[in-house]
């Protein structure tokens, strides 16, 4: 924002706790995580996504965890300590970074249990970065504006181009061309994101140039149009709904078995978490105090944003609006879990859940990592939740890096979508099908 204007070529500064060192970020959903880095990229830190997780990853998490930690991270633990391990890294010259938040949940957890296993291995010095959800992930020190607001601009992007993958690869002709695309459109964001720019408004512009870009790689590609095929809706924890590795790939696997997805967005958190400051604030009984004054105008900047990027894919998203607010989200939950007396990502997954069949899709999936508290209580509503709409399908998938026969399940779920899809109340609106651009 000011610091934008102010700074033509703003880096980060000797005394930023990030300056010098080679950032990691953990690899949560594809293209925002990507994204992201581009945007410490362009703030003069070093920063790239961890590298996919594997057996080798998950055994080293599974040395210096005793089991009851979160799945998310242990992820995370293994990804970390595997790139210690590599030849050349520097442990004193490297960060991880690690969003944290009080919680209703272990999440907090996180980063004291991250920083007591890399302490008792010797790696004191490796800096661990938390920004936080309760201030709406600004606590970076200096040059927060442009950290916040790029980082948003970069997630706005990212939901909106893994929106336009997930609405397209059920469809392709040729198998693996709209991954293709997706991979060009990202490498693209990164390009655009990770150089400095004169101002917010320049930086907006090539932005939204390189969307309309990948907007009409995305029109170019060949489809064939299915409007059959059901369309679940899928919510849940948000690392392992977003992360590949953890989820088992259960995207993929829903679209092979003969359905299309609309995942839950990144951005919805941070919607939430910008309520939540609002409610604590009120609660504290500092709804006129500065760091309220700078909550609002964040939140006006982010919805002002937001606007402006997916202005452009506003034929494209037929049929896949989002709620204008969370606080609809928030509504539709209330019957089940009032957001006054809940918190956290349960609230969001049963009001997503009821605005989901509202839409007339045909199915929710949530998917949770194994123990995971939002997990295990949504799992409790959703019987009444379908129950009052009309029956349809939810289903929890559960997930803890062991193996179990999810293509059957998902089969066996993708089934009672085809049922339910014949009797739902609700319509759904009819996607655009895009005729390919010149
Ligand atoms: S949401 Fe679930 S998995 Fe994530 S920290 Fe909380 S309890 Fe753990």
């Amino acid at each position: 924002m000011r610091d934008l204007k102010r700074n033509e070529f703003w880096k980060v500064p000797r005394t930023h706790p990030l300056y010098g060192k080679k950032t990691y970020i953990p690899r949560m959903a594809e293209g925002s995580a990507q994204a992201v880095a581009a945007v410490l990229r362009s703030l003069g830190i070093d920063a790239q996504v961890v590298p996919p997780s594997n057996a080798y990853t998950m055994g080293l998490a599974g040395k210096y965890s005793s089991g009851d930690e979160c799945y998310p991270l242990k992820v995370t633990l293994g990804d970390f300590l595997h790139l210690l391990e590599q030849p050349g890294l520097d442990p004193k010259k490297t960060a991880f970074f690690m969003p944290t938040g009080q919680g209703p949940c272990r999440f907090g957890q996180y980063g004291p249990f991250l920083k007591s296993v890399l302490a008792r291995l010797g790696y004191r010095e490796t800096a661990l970065f938390q920004p936080s959800c309760e201030n709406g992930y600004s606590n970076f020190g200096e040059g927060s504006n442009l950290f916040t607001r790029g980082v948003w601009r970069a997630i706005v992007s990212g939901d909106a181009l893994l929106k336009l993958l997930l609405k397209s690869r059920p469809y392709e002709i040729e198998a693996g061309a709209a991954d293709l695309v997706h991979e060009e459109c990202v490498e693209e964001l990164c390009r655009v994101l990770e150089v400095g720019y004169s101002s917010s408004e320049s930086q907006m512009i090539a932005l939204e140039g390189c969307l309309l870009r990948a907007r009409s790689r995305f029109r170019k590609l060949a489809v064939q149009s299915d409007p059959g095929r059901p369309l679940i809706g899928v919510v849940g924890e948000i690392f392992c709904r977003l992360n590949e590795f953890s989820n088992r790939d259960l995207v993929r696997r829903v679209e092979n078995a003969g359905a299309e997805v609309w995942m839950n967005d990144l951005t919805e958190w941070i919607w939430y978490t910008n309520v939540d400051q609002f409610r604590a604030l009120r609660l504290q009984g500092r709804q006129f105090s500065l760091e309220s004054f700078e909550a609002h105008i964040r939140n006006y900047i982010q919805h002002k944003d937001e606007q402006a990027l997916l202005a452009i894919f506003r034929e494209d998203f037929r049929g896949y609006e989002e709620p204008r607010h969370v606080q609809e989200v928030l509504d539709y939950a209330e019957p089940y879990l009032p957001s006054f007396g809940a918190n956290g990502e349960m609230v969001l997954n049963v009001g997503k859940a009821v605005y989901f069949a509202h839409k007339g899709l045909d199915g929710v999936i949530d998917i949770s990592p194994f123990t995971c508290m939002n997990g295990i209580v949504s799992e409790a509503i959703y019987p009444r939740v379908s129950r009052d709409h009309a029956g349809i399908p939810i289903r929890n998938f559960y997930f803890d890096g062991t193996q179990s026969d999810l293509d059957r399940d998902i089969g066996i779920f993708i089934e009672l979508a085809k049922s339910y899809q014949c009797r739902k109340p609700w319509p759904r609106v009819a996607p655009v099908i895009a005729e390919p651009t010149a």
